[in-house]
């Protein structure tokens, strides 16, 4: 069923202003509040937590209504739709019970309608044309990559979705004709009339099942949603080699155009030239030349962007060589899957720091890359029970520690020349850090302290 079919009222009240509740003051809500202003609706942005400078800055540039700390105006505030944050999840009860979402739908009263996501929102006041990229792991870089490759066609493109600015934000300020978005499972819950004109799907591995009733069909079905409303001159891209997605696309019906790709796939370049290495940015390089190739982007603008494309921070990101040992900063690594691709690309011995906010991780997976590639393991976590009981047995040696500091000190005193020290954590940052991002950086200073 389309979202315009299950929302009650809104036509009803066509001679009033239409009334938007944001939920959450972030990058995609702020941005929602400003297109919607501009749009004609009624707008109140409502956050539980404290609204940063910039944001705030934003809304009051705009003129919009908005709280913070609480959701008390939020309750009080009749709306006919509702964008949330996808931080927030999809059964969700505010402090107090002021404000309620069940099964993604918003209930007040007895009314009920489903929660859109910024991207949603956004689609309905623009003509551009969308690639939309999701996956479990490579989102970023390959949406970076897309982008890249975008840009240096010449073509008039912004980036959104996790990255970049909001695509609201971008459709009220300065519209492109192409959007290259980044689409995690959660925004991808909240859409329901928008559709990708190139839909990029990286893999499925197990991941937020705590956000999925612990249920892995339901994050696939999920990851899947990034095909929704395509239509004959649309393309699906994904990787075939995927036994769970081969698996659901021989099970569905496409009305778009298939592009399943695997790593033999040819490119407009040789595998030495990547400037991104290890098997998964091989991938992630196929996936963005037939994004690109699909938007009608010849091989000559592919090539020159996969021959110089930096990378992105904190994925595979190269820090320094020290006394002989090379540092490579993977704090985006937060789930075993991606651990297991840097582990999987180290052509040295390594020692691998790795630890943090354990997701119900199953460490199995990297057992065999563990063992063919580790001279060490480094634990950096507040609870490292649950390494300790994986990996005691398994013969390396293992050094104890719940600080980046000493965790970088061990790992130098356990490598030897020539080795790698690779921090891929397979786990969340928030233990210890405020975000994958500040653990990566913290981990590059510390590196670089070294010198000194
Ligand atoms: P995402 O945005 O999906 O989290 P990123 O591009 O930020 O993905 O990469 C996160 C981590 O996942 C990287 O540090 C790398 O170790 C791993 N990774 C990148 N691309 C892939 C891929 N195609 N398959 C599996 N793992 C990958």
């Amino acid at each position: 069923m389309l979202y315009s079919d299950k929302v009650e009222n809104v036509s009803e009240r066509s001679s009033t202003k239409r009334r938007l509740l944001i939920l959450g003051a972030g990058e995609s809500g702020c941005g929602a509040a400003v297109l919607a202003v501009q749009k004609g609706y009624e707008v109140l942005v409502s956050d539980a937590g404290t609204i940063k400078p910039k944001y705030l800055e934003l809304l009051q540039k705009y003129n919009i209504p908005f709280e913070h700390g609480g959701h008390i105006k939020a309750s009080e505030f009749n709306p006919d739709e509702v964008v949330k944050s996808p931080g927030i999840p999809d059964n969700w009860e505010s402090a107090g019970g002021l404000l309620m979402i069940e099964h993604g739908n918003f209930v007040k009263g007895d009314r009920v309608f489903p929660v859109i996501s910024e991207i949603e929102f956004a689609a309905r006041y623009t003509n551009a044309k969308m690639v939309c990229i999701t996956g479990s792991n490579g989102k970023t870089t390959t949406t970076s990559l897309i982008y890249d490759i975008f840009k240096r066609a010449g073509l008039k493109v912004g980036l959104a979705g996790n990255i970049g600015h909001s695509l609201a934000l971008q459709a009220a300020e300065d519209d492109a004709e192409w959007y290259v978005i980044e689409l995690s499972s959660f925004q991808l819950d909240n859409m329901y009339d928008f559709k990708a004109d190139i839909a990029v799907l990286m893999n499925i591995t197990p991941d937020h099942l705590d956000r999925y009733d612990f249920c892995f069909q339901n994050y696939v079905n999920s990851k899947f949603r990034i095909t929704g409303n395509q239509s004959k001159d649309d393309f699906f891209i994904y990787w075939n080699d995927d036994p769970v997605i081969a698996a659901e696309v021989a099970k569905k019906q496409f009305c778009c155009k298939l592009v399943p790709f695997d790593i033999k796939t040819e490119l407009p370049l040789s595998d030495d030239e990547l400037s991104i290495k290890g098997k998964h940015n091989r991938l992630n390089a196929t996936a963005a030349t037939l994004a690109a190739r699909a938007a009608g982007i010849g091989d000559e603008v592919i090539a020159e962007s996969l021959k110089t494309f930096a990378g992105v921070e904190h994925r595979l990101q190269y820090v320094d060589t020290i006394k002989g040992i090379r540092y490579i900063n993977d704090s985006k690594a937060t789930n075993v899957d991606s651990c297991w691709y840097a582990l999987d690309s180290m052509q040295t011995p390594t020692v691998l720091i790795l630890g943090g906010k354990d997701k119900g991780n199953d460490y199995s997976y990297i057992d065999r890359l563990v063992n063919e590639k580790c001279r060490a393991l480094v634990f950096m976590g507040l609870h490292n029970e649950p390494l300790h009981e994986h990996f005691d047995g398994c013969g390396l040696p293992i050094a104890d520690t719940d600080n980046i500091s000493e965790a970088v000190k061990q790992a130098t005193r356990l490598a030897q020349k020539g080795d790698t020290v690779l921090l891929s954590p397979c786990c969340a940052s928030f233990d210890l850090f405020t975000s994958y991002e500040d653990r990566g950086k913290q981990f590059m200073r510390e590196v670089r302290s070294l010198c000194s």
